[in-house]
């Protein structure tokens, strides 16, 4: 038997194998069984989402000649196997890539006058429609204004802002979302079961994972790997295979965060870097640990047991109470930035010695936003005893014994003293015990780290 690549194999064929995107199944199988079909849709979405998936799905439900009273296409008839063995002459499928000048769509509209053979209509499906020129579109944009009864057009498309949007305008159109990681896994683990792999429940979240919501790329990287190996496939082993970090490397660099250990971004660094790992790969994959991190922190995300193994569990947990949520917001805006002015540059090892002492040192920084809520409560505090001022005094000088710390970031507080102070009186006062707790909270912060 020849081998077919699990993506096509498993292609759906009928709208309720289609995985995900309930909402535009329904509105397209009522439009089958309504007979009431736009003649142009858009499809859109990320690749790998089941644009072009659903196109020929829909092609085949309005031309089938045995439509289920469910609205599917019965697979069987003269059209629909035409449509599945990609030799129907009423579905014509064209690469808007490759076909993106005037000519192709003259030769398009050219057509457009002759009957469907098979089936009721004429469909046109023009992939990557973004890709035509501004006057293919032009061309295209006539056809569409006064089409024919019998042809529909359907695009396809993963850059719909490039589409003109007077195209677009003439179209209904369907927003794909991205597969979630519960439906690719369920999708994953039919497919071990049918071609008989065995694979760690573990192994198929971090494919799903690492696809982002593409079910095709999740089906080309579980292909990739279960021809790899004959063995048990498991996290550990898909992470090897395609060069990702593990997420335990991201408990350890959390753990010497918290122990403050500099070292460990030059140790980390050299073993990451004699791996051959892509160290944008790594970045990406940091990104999103610390944004699991800061959703968890903010109590928006689950630990579900169909993602996290045990042990991952247990290092989240951990991690997010190692930083404070000032701290995840400079580290994620430092790496989201980091990640965002580099396409894909080649990194070399002290880069990622410095990428990772700037997450490291990140502790050292002062919460402002903590700053400022201890001196607002002090200043509620200072309210009340503001009459007995001169008991107070001398109290306060004992702790004026601690040095004024000379940071960059001590300069801030500025700005802090002239919120908390305003309004307040009188000043003087005032004045003195902020700035004396002000220094006392500093030098404390920083000698604490
Ligand atoms: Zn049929």
């Amino acid at each position: 038997m020849d081998y077919k690549a699990i993506a096509r194999r498993f292609r759906p064929k009928t709208f309720s194998e289609v995985t995900g995107q309930e909402a535009v199944v329904t509105t397209l199988r009522n439009a089958v069984l309504q007979k009431k079909a736009s003649h142009a849709y858009l499809f859109t979405g990320i690749r790998g989402t089941g644009k072009t998936t659903l196109a020929r799905i829909f092609a085949k439900a309005l031309n089938c000649e045995n439509l289920t009273s469910l609205g599917e296409p019965c697979n069987a008839c003269p059209s629909c196997l035409e449509i599945m063995e990609g030799n129907s002459l009423d579905f014509i499928e064209i690469d808007g890539a490759s076909n993106r000048g005037i000519d192709d769509i003259r030769n398009i509209n050219e057509t457009l006058g002759y009957r469907a053979i098979k089936g009721r209509f004429k469909i046109y499906l023009i992939d990557e429609v973004h890709m035509l020129t501004k006057e293919a579109f032009n061309a295209l944009l006539k056809s569409l204004e006064e089409p024919p009864l019998n042809v529909k057009f359907f695009f396809a498309t993963t850059e719909p802002l490039k589409v003109l949007p007077t195209i677009v305008s003439r179209c209904q159109r369907f927003d794909l979302t991205r597969i979630s990681n519960f439906e690719i896994i369920k999708k994953l683990r039919s497919i071990a079961k049918e071609i008989k792999v065995e694979i760690e429940d573990e192994a198929l979240a971090t494919i799903a994972r690492l696809s982002e919501g593409s079910l095709r790329d999740a089906e080309s990287l579980f292909d990739q790997i279960s021809c790899s190996t004959s063995d048990l496939i498991t996290a550990p082993y898909i992470l090897e295979t395609v060069g990702f970090a593990q997420r335990s490397d991201f408990f350890a660099l959390d753990e010497a965060f918290l122990k403050n250990d500099l070292t460990f971004a030059f140790t980390f660094a050299a073993k990451l870097f004699s791996s051959g790992k892509d160290i944008t790969y790594f970045l990406e994959n940091l990104l999103e640990h610390y944004r699991n991190l800061m959703l968890i922190q903010l109590k928006h995300l689950q630990l579900d047991d169909a993602f996290f193994s045990k042990e991952e569990k247990e290092g989240y947990l951990a991690g997010s109470t190692i930083y404070e949520t000032a701290h995840l917001m400079h580290i994620l805006d430092y790496l989201s930035d980091l990640i965002h002015q580099s396409s894909r540059p080649t990194y070399k090892k002290v880069h990622l010695e410095m990428i990772l002492l700037h997450i490291l040192q990140t502790k050292k920084r002062v919460v402002l936003e903590s700053l400022v809520e201890k001196l607002s409560n002090l200043e509620k505090k200072t309210e009340i005893v503001y009459p007995i001022k001169e008991e107070i005094k001398p109290s306060l000088k004992e702790e004026i014994v601690l040095p004024l710390v000379k940071d960059e970031s001590v300069k801030e507080d500025e700005s802090v003293k002239e919120v908390v102070l305003e309004k307040k009186a009188p000043p003087s006062v005032r004045h003195d015990t902020v700035l004396r707790f002000a220094q006392v909270e500093f030098s404390g912060t920083l000698k604490k780290n």
